[in-house]
């Protein structure tokens, strides 16, 4: 999937679920890296969320992944990672989103996503 198309999609959920969004969230931010860290995952992640202090989220993509596997795999992802933004289960560095639990499921659910990925 095209970094152009991943973004219109995240973009285009954020749009469609607007009422999920935090109110303290100010905008979402999208990004596509082809090599990324992420401090908590010893082994190399696929995505993750975050959000700072001044209510700007991060929604992080593993750009290889993202160019290897069919469109119907990155959207899971999309999702996948979306859920997490719109269920803040708790606090660090500012919010930090992880949880892969009830309402995360019901809401991957919800957005036609796949809840057995990647968790
Ligand atoms: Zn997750």
């Amino acid at each position: 999937m095209h970094k152009d198309q991943i973004k219109n999609t995240v973009y285009k959920y954020i749009t469609m679920y607007h009422d999920m969004l935090d109110e303290n969230i100010k905008r979402v931010y999208v990004h596509i890296n082809n090599e990324f860290e992420c401090e908590d995952k010893e082994t190399e992640a696929l995505g993750f969320v975050e959000v700072d202090q001044f209510g700007e989220a991060h929604i992080w993509f593993n750009g290889k992944f993202c160019d290897i596997n069919p469109e119907k795999e990155v959207k899971d992802l999309i999702i996948h990672e979306l859920a997490h933004l719109f269920t803040p289960v708790s606090k660090k560095h500012g919010y930090f989103y992880n949880d892969h639990g009830k309402k995360w499921k019901e809401v991957v659910m919800m957005m036609g996503g796949n809840t057995q990925k990647w968790i």
